[in-house]
């Protein structure tokens, strides 16, 4: 029998929790820590940031959902992995042997990066379901009395998505409201150029982000490294202009990533910042029994930018990296040599409240085979469908490609169309 322990229960860990016991069977044990007792859907915490969802309805306890499946639960953080003893040991001191580990502990957030920048200083964040209710609480505190507003990405970020998601959605929102004529909007990236998004652009995502921007008067700054995130005031370096300074109310930064402290303390295991170096099985060059998936590991920049910007990893490359991690750990346990390898496509629907924009990138590193963006309120609408399918596929456990099923399908029924 072998153990197999798997770091994280979010889109990495718990498609990756399913997938294993469905592979292997209950002969083997299949063992989940995660510091969180509850699923949250990562990719609506935008919306609820602005109030329209809540925490309830974009999360569920793991306990019932894994219980069912055969899967064991231990809800405490991971806080050292040792290699050469092939154990765990969470923080509360409980050490979990595995024969194979999976680690999909995602991102940690560097706000201590930048001065003030953060929930915890001057800015706030739509990362977590924790920082995105307490984005909702100081927005409602700043309709009240409403002012500028800047949103955007801090140097280094590669989750640039959700900085433009959420700019949109609270253009939306604040034009429900009847306020958006007291709200001067400037977005600011470290991208080189509007929608880049870490991956050079995808099909014409700068022209069509643009329009957008211009369409819904949204200003906007490239090439950004933010200096300091002041109370109300955020100083700014733009490559080739200088510094400046933008008043703002209401700021909404994504921060650069690094790995996590537990991950990222582990010789040979991770790049400089922390992130897990995998080879194109999702394995350790290191330690061959460690694989790891989603936004921990490491990917190298797409091409050199002024300022900083990371490769995004997404919910259908993902997906199927965690497929392609059980399929080699079933492999090794059989005695048989690696050969699945994830699809590194990103294929995306940014929302814009009440429109979106659809991303194709296939491979997402490019030159590419295919690359294409599509706006459409289409979008927005398969958004909030795709939203209420997968939280039933997590807490059903069922495994199969979804992004793959799904997004490919909205693909072709527009196509049609
Ligand atoms: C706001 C936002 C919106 C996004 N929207 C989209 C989208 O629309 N489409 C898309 O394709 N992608 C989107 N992404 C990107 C990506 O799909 C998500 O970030 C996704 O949640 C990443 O999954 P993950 O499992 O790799 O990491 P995470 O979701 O970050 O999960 C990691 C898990 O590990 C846990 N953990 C961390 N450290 C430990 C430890 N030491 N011990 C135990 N557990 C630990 C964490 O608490 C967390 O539950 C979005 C990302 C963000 C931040």
């Amino acid at each position: 029998m072998a153990r197999i322990v798997i770091i994280g229960a979010s889109t990495g860990g718990l498609s990756a929790a399913y997938e294993m016991k469905k592979t292997l069977g209950p002969g083997h044990d299949v063992t989940v820590i995660s510091n969180a007792s509850d699923f949250h859907f990562v990719p609506s915490n935008p919306w609820v940031a602005v109030g329209w969802r809540t925490r309830g309805d974009i999360s569920f306890p793991l306990k019932p959902c894994l219980d069912r499946k055969g899967i064991n639960l231990i809800v405490e953080a991971a806080g050292n992995i040792d290699p050469r003893k092939n154990e765990v040991t969470t923080v509360k001191g409980v050490v979990v042997p595995y024969d194979y580990l999976v680690i999909a502990t995602g991102p940690k957030l560097a706000f201590d990066e930048v001065e003030g920048l953060g929930p915890d200083e001057n800015t706030v964040s739509v990362c977590t379901v924790d920082h995105a209710e307490a984005a909702y609480a100081a927005y409602m505190k700043f309709l009240a009395d409403p002012g500028p507003v800047v949103i955007g990405a801090a140097q280094g970020a590669s989750c640039l998505g959700p900085a433009y998601e959420f700019a949109f959605i609270l253009d939306t929102d604040l034009r429900k409201r009847g306020l958006r004529k007291r709200v001067p909007m400037t977005f600011i990236t470290p991208e080189p150029y509007i929608g880049h998004m870490g991956l050079a652009g995808i099909g014409d995502s700068k022209g069509l982000i643009e329009h957008e921007f211009r369409q819904r008067h949204i200003n906007w700054q490239t090439s950004v490294r933010i200096k300091k995130a002041g109370a109300g005031k955020m100083t700014v370096d733009i490559a080739g202009e200088g510094e400046k300074e933008l008043p703002f109310r209401y700021s909404m930064i994504i921060p650069a990533f690094r790995g996590v402290s537990a991950v990222a303390g582990v010789e040979g295991l991770t790049n400089a910042r922390g992130f897990v170096m995998v080879d194109e099985f999702q394995r350790s060059p290191k330690y061959g029994n460690i694989h790891a998936v989603g936004v921990c590991i490491a990917i190298a920049p797409v091409e050199a930018t002024a300022v900083p910007t990371g490769v995004p990893k997404t919910g259908y490359m993902i997906e199927s990296m965690a497929a392609a991690a059980v399929e080699n750990i079933r492999a090794a346990i059989n005695g048989e040599e690696a050969r699945a390898k994830a699809t590194w496509n990103a294929i995306c629907f940014a929302d814009m409240g009440d429109t979106g924009i659809a991303f194709v990138a296939m491979p997402e590193i490019p030159p590419r085979n295919v690359t294409w963006a599509k706006k459409g309120r289409w979008v927005h609408l398969v958004k909030v469908a795709f939203e209420k399918y997968f939280l039933r596929k997590m807490k059903k456990g069922i495994v199969e490609p979804f992004y793959e099923k799904i997004i490919l399908d909205a693909l072709r029924i527009r196509k049609i169309e």
